[in-house]
């Protein structure tokens, strides 16, 4: 019999294209993070019913228990909730265009989270989260706000700041991803299967130590496997060629080219855009970047097969798939929950953990997970080319947050010149003053 306390949630961002995936793999840990209620939660009120309408009937026919409920009103979405599920999107696929295309223009990386394409959705999603952050605290105080909103690296060091003492965890999927390639690359089942050890600051860090259960180094192995091939697995080429989709095979691919500077550790792919802005500028057709292939297809089937469900007014199981892989996020909820001390990386103040940088920085980090929060767990010294790198990309997100607090373009004139991805500070002002003048409705003013 299960005794396990439920839990209820909201979650932010209910129109979201993965919101259906979460449910579906929210009800299938039921037997661990058992729930009472589920709340859908958006500022954009049709976007959210097509998708709520079809989550409500599967929830309803399978656990008729379950309450539910979908609501643009804050005091009705955050009220009674232990967990605040968080995955909003400010400015939506259309300013995610934007971002990409406008670096674009002038030869530079278009990306959702790193370089300019990811400091302009940082401007603009800090007040996104920092609402979220006041409605749960105002309506379910005691409750924890579990974000992975993008850019997590800004969101999380504008938290820091503006909201230092509020019970918020900035966690992503990556370098789980990444992992799971580890797994097959290793022939092993489950994450709990291996320990790992990984610093750096969010989409920008490295393994350097990969072990079993038995205590074996297996970084042997796996950079034998990763200076050939990169993170490409079987399973990942015979799903592209199912999908008809190879874009997340390229870039397991480039990890290869991105290990061969460091052969000592094992990078994050999102180093690429760092370390490897040129080939992957090459690589990039400017007027059809990522956001409109997920617009043609993700978004297109997602909302399809929703639609379909309700029509139909049936769910027979396999219109919409699930997101197994976002189980990190009950496996973050059951932590805080049930004191499990899990280990889970998170995005934490640094505050000592690397200890030759910088205190205040929000690196990424495993940490034990228990009721009372993270722990996280010391990491020592890093190596001078990773401490390089993440000095300056800390300086990035930081300037970021200054210029959104302070309001000034001068800051994010900086921001956008530090970044790696930006040859010279005239590049940076163009893209700088193309940006804000899309972005006029979401940034504040910058004086
Ligand atoms: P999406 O556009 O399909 O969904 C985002 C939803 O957020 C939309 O329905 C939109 O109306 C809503 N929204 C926007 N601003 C809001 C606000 N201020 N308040 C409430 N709702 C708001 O986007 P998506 O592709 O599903 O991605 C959602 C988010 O999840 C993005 O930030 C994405 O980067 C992030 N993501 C994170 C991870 C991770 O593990 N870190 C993985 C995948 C996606």
């Amino acid at each position: 019999m299960n005794t396990l306390e439920k839990s209820s949630v909201v979650i932010a961002g209910g129109g979201s294209t993965y919101t259906p995936g979460i449910i579906l793999m929210l009800l299938d840990h039921l037997d661990r993070f058992p729930l009472r209620k589920i709340k859908f939660y958006d500022n954009d009120e049709e976007r959210q019913k097509v998708i709520a309408d079809a989550c409500e009937l599967i929830i309803h026919k399978n656990h008729p228990e379950i309450e539910f409920l979908a609501t643009c009103n804050p005091e009705e979405a955050f009220t009674d909730v232990d967990f605040v599920m968080a995955h909003i999107r400010v400015g939506k696929y259309k300013m995610r265009e934007l971002d990409e295309k406008i670096p674009m223009k002038y030869g530079v990386v278009g990306q959702e989270t790193c370089g300019p394409g990811g400091i302009a959705y940082g401007m603009r999603s800090i007040q996104g989260v920092l609402d979220l952050v006041d409605y749960m605290e105002k309506y379910s105080p005691n409750a924890w706000l579990l974000n992975y909103s993008n850019p997590a690296a800004i969101v999380a060091e504008a938290m820091r700041r503006l909201r230092p003492h509020s019970k918020i965890l900035n966690i992503c999927d990556m370098p789980i991803s990444i992992e799971n390639n580890m797994l097959e690359i290793l022939g092993f089942e489950k994450r709990s299967d291996i320990v790992t050890k990984y610093y750096g600051l969010n989409h920008f860090g490295w393994w350097y130590d990969v072990r079993d259960k038995e205590g074996n180094d297996l970084m042997p192995k796996l950079k034998e496997y990763v200076k050939e091939n990169g993170y490409l697995v079987q399973s990942d080429i015979d799903s592209a060629k199912q999908h008809g989709d190879n874009s997340w095979n390229e870039t397991y691919k480039m990890a290869k080219d991105i290990y061969a500077i460091d052969p000592d550790t094992l990078p994050n792919t999102y180093l690429k855009y760092y370390l490897l802005p040129d080939t992957v500028v090459e690589h990039t057709d400017p007027n059809y970047t990522r956001a409109n292939q997920v617009m043609d297809t993700r978004e297109k089937e997602v909302f399809t097969a929703c639609r379909q469900i309700v029509e139909k007014n049936e769910f027979r199981g396999d219109e919409l798939s699930l997101d197994e892989h976002a189980s990190y996020i009950v496996d973050l909820a059951t932590a805080l929950k049930f004191n499990t001390y899990a280990r889970m990386l998170l995005i934490v103040e640094n505050n000592g953990i690397i200890e030759n940088f910088d205190k205040t920085a929000m690196v990424e980090v495993p940490c034990l997970v228990s009721s009372a929060g993270p722990e996280p767990l010391f990491v020592g010294t890093i190596p001078t080319f990773q401490k390089g790198m993440m000095e300056e990309q800390v300086a990035v997100e930081k300037l970021v947050v200054d210029a959104w607090m302070e309001g000034s373009y001068q800051k994010l004139w900086q921001a956008i010149a530090l970044s790696k991805t930006v040859p010279s500070v005239t590049v940076a002002k163009q893209i700088l003053d193309d940006l804000y003048e899309v972005n006029k409705a979401y940034w504040p003013e910058l004086k």
